[in-house]
């Protein structure tokens, strides 16, 4: 299809806005960009696609969430509130994820999907849990991506939480999905890596197992320092802290992801830019946590490939962004902190690296160029004031809505068109959730 009548904002390296250009789709791919006159010319049969003069720019990237934990919207907590991050884990986290059957991981990684789609984000990083429905859970997660027409990465978050037992489960859902996405199918659209819990809940044996399970060419999805009590287990059970012991198990480098990391110390952060780790910044989490926040500038500074992810609030990568530039200004009361050019290489280049990654065998993902995976949204956004390749991180900031975002493709393929969902029917699939998610709270309930 040609793809006309179109803004696109490219987000190469330097980003660039292209008008009157038009953008040619076969199969799976970006085949050309170019002259729209030159482009209906060349191509006369092509199926065009006029989208009316707004702005089209790749699919947004989440680069850690976590699908399980959506039936938690709304539900009542259990005794007291809980009074510090360790307290979050044992009063909703831990008794939720337990909570979770088939069902549920089904339902509530579709309502996800469905949010997704709807706000643009069109490639996902999942970091899941269900201790009482382990075996066969990544798959449930990797049907849910296919039907949807999203991408993702899928692993399971192994602890030592549950006992040896369960961690051994964890570990081999982890293997057998590492090797069967490895050996391709899901359509180039679902991969997987190796998922750890964080060191709190994680033995020197199960970081030894975890290592030995698989070859170096798959990396490990971990939180890290999310909290300091995090690093406070990690100096008391190795005299190491938390990215220096998972350094001394060879689990970082360039496959590996860092969620959160906001107690780390320098010595930390400089592991990370020395081994090409990826670090996944989730600023509303941690304003929900008040566990605080990383110096993501600094971490930039250092060379850290810092992503953006939403560890598991609303799947709209706008509102992240909007919340990340707000966030560091209020926390360092510093209005030059977390400025528009730095959260757009974070947002859109480093997620895309990120990505292209992961989906290496694909071609680039998060940018419109030629070769380039047709990862596309539609944004109906109406300037009224000029609008640059120079500025508009500033627009996305505060011009930019999710309610403009009125299309979304993957692969080449529609899975919205003028806000009409096209490949899941999300009445029926919230119906299905709202009786899951009964189900779910009552099971937490029971655990108190
Ligand atoms: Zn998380």
């Amino acid at each position: 299809m040609l793809i006309i009548n179109c803004k696109i904002i490219t987000w190469q390296t330097p980003n660039q806005i292209l008008e009157n250009q038009a953008i040619l789709i076969k199969g799976q791919k970006i085949v050309r960009v170019g002259s729209e006159i030159q482009l209906i010319q060349d191509y006369p049969e092509e199926e065009r696609v006029d989208v009316h003069g707004q702005w089209v720019m790749p699919g947004m990237i989440c680069a850690h969430t976590h699908f399980y934990g959506a039936f938690s919207r709304g539900m009542a907590l259990m005794g007291d509130p809980p009074l510090d991050f360790l307290q979050i884990l044992q009063k909703i986290w831990w008794p939720l994820d337990q909570s979770l059957d088939e069902e549920a991981v089904k339902y509530s990684t579709l309502v996800c999907l469905i949010d997704a789609i709807r706000h643009g984000t069109t490639t996902l990083f999942d970091h899941h849990a269900s201790p009482n429905f382990i075996d066969g859970s990544l798959d449930v997660i990797a049907d849910c991506l296919l039907e949807s027409g999203l991408r993702g990465v899928v692993c399971y978050e192994v602890t030592d939480r549950g006992g040896v037992e369960k961690a051994e489960r964890g570990i081999r859902e982890n293997i057998r999905m590492v090797q069967k996405a490895r050996q391709g199918g899901f359509e180039g659209r679902v991969k997987a890596t190796f998922g750890l819990h964080a060191s709190l809940t994680l033995s020197e044996e199960t970081l030894e197992k975890s290592r030995a399970a698989v070859d170096s060419d798959t990396g490990f999805h971990i939180h890290v320092a999310e909290h300091e009590v995090d690093e406070y287990d990690s100096l008391n059970k190795t005299g190491l802290r938390v990215i220096d012991r998972l350094q001394k198990h060879a689990m970082l480098g360039n496959h590996s992801i860092i969620a959160h990391g906001v107690h780390m110390d320098m010595k930390e952060v400089s592991l990370l830019a020395e081994t090409e780790t990826w670090l996944s910044h989730q600023p509303r989490s941690n304003m929900n946590n008040a566990v605080g926040l990383a110096d993501i500038d600094s971490a930039l500074r250092m060379g850290v490939k810092v992503c953006l992810g939403n560890d598991g609030f609303s799947n709209a990568m706008l509102d992240e962004y909007q919340a990340a530039y707000l966030a560091h200004k209020l926390w360092n009361k510093d209005p030059q902190r977390m400025n528009g050019a730095s959260l757009a290489e974070i947002a859109f280049q480093n997620n895309a690296a990120l990505a292209s990654h992961f989906f290496a065998e694909e071609g680039q993902i998060g940018i419109i160029e030629e070769g380039a995976q047709a990862d596309l949204i539609l944004v109906d956004y109406l300037p009224f004031t000029p609008l640059t390749a120079g500025n508009l991180p500033w627009h996305i900031q505060f011009g930019f809505r999710d309610s403009m975002i009125t299309g979304t493709m993957v692969a080449g393929k529609w899975l919205m068109r003028d806000r009409e969902l096209l490949t899941l029917d999300e009445k029926q699939i919230a119906q299905r959730a709202m009786s899951a998610a009964q189900a779910t709270w009552k099971r937490y309930q029971q655990q108190f």
